[in-house]
């Protein structure tokens, strides 16, 4: 059974044999992790954080922002969660739910390390004024917390524009078969992928246009498309977005680094792949 509804910008789809509770507390997540997470609303718990005070975050607002910081560490701040002002003067500033603009802080100059964690009292502390954006790691937790709940139906597929998590096997009792879009081409698939009981996140330039920024200003974007697969969508997620941004050669070391697989297609339609990579 395939269940589909528009969620967090996207149209989220379900595939799973369950009963209807259960999909809906599925669903449910997609709706709770974006009012937490969203830059667009501005009663989101994120959007609330003041500037210079400690302040207790929810866990899905603590572990999202706390993978994220992580993740700027490991690239060196090519991936930074502190770009929501950059991302909304670049026009990326509207609510697509109600197609309102809002202002929001910050400043070129705020960065990653501008945001102070403490895990033990699992507080945030914003030292300058700033946006934050978790826009490439929210739709992955999302999808995490999804199969959390379907994980006892054991066969499922998650599937949140660009975004998947695979649990078991298809209904043909076959591993799931993920394709990965042409990124020049909608009606062609670059690559195909069998998968089970991980997710497979792809970063693309060619949904929403150039809305991944190098903070760094490197120039013109090296990738067109960046696949990852890895053990759960929120990891596949931030890493295909952080690859995005490195590039080839960058991008592919950090998978391997992570110890997940992935495809980097550029402009020029080359490909880069992990050492390690499925195959279908
Ligand atoms: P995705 O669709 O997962 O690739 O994520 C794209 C989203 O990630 C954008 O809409 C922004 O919210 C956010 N983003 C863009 N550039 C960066 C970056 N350099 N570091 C972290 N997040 C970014
Ligand atoms: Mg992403």
């Amino acid at each position: 059974m395939i269940r589909t509804m528009p969620l967090m910008g996207t149209v989220v789809s379900i595939t799973v044999d369950a009963p209807e509770p259960a999909i809906s507390r599925a669903f449910d997540w997609f709706r709770e992790v974006e009012a937490v997470c969203s830059r667009f609303d501005p009663a989101s718990e994120l959007r609330q954080l003041p500037v210079g005070t400690a302040t207790a975050a929810s866990p899905i607002l603590f572990e999202s922002l706390s993978f994220a910081l992580q993740l700027a560490r490991e690239t060196d701040g090519a991936f930074d969660p502190t770009i929501g002002s950059r991302m909304a003067a670049r026009g990326y500033n509207r609510d697509y739910r109600t197609g309102a603009a809002s202002e929001v802080p910050g400043s070129d100059e705020a960065s990653f390390r501008d945001v102070v964690l403490d895990a033990g009292e699992r507080t945030i502390l914003i030292t300058r004024p700033l946006t934050l954006d978790l826009g490439a790691v929210a739709k992955g937790l999302a999808v995490d917390a999804a199969a959390r709940e379907l994980q006892p139906f054991q066969n499922f597929c998650i599937d949140a524009g660009g975004d998947m998590y695979c649990g078991g096997v298809n209904p043909q009792g076959r591993p799931w078969r993920v394709g990965v879009r042409h990124p020049r081409d909608r009606d062609r698939l670059a690559d195909r992928f069998e998968v089970r009981d991980c997710a497979v996140c792809t970063s693309g330039d060619y949904e929403r246009g150039a809305h991944i920024l190098d903070p760094r200003g490197n120039g013109a974007p090296q990738v067109a498309s960046a696949t990852v697969i890895g053990p759960n969508a929120m990891l596949a997620d931030a890493l295909a977005t952080a690859a995005f941004v490195l590039g080839p050669a960058r991008g592919i070391a950090l998978l391997e680094r992570m110890d997940v697989q992935g495809l980097l297609i550029t402009p020029a339609l080359e490909q880069f792949r992990t050492r390690q990579s499925a195959h279908a």
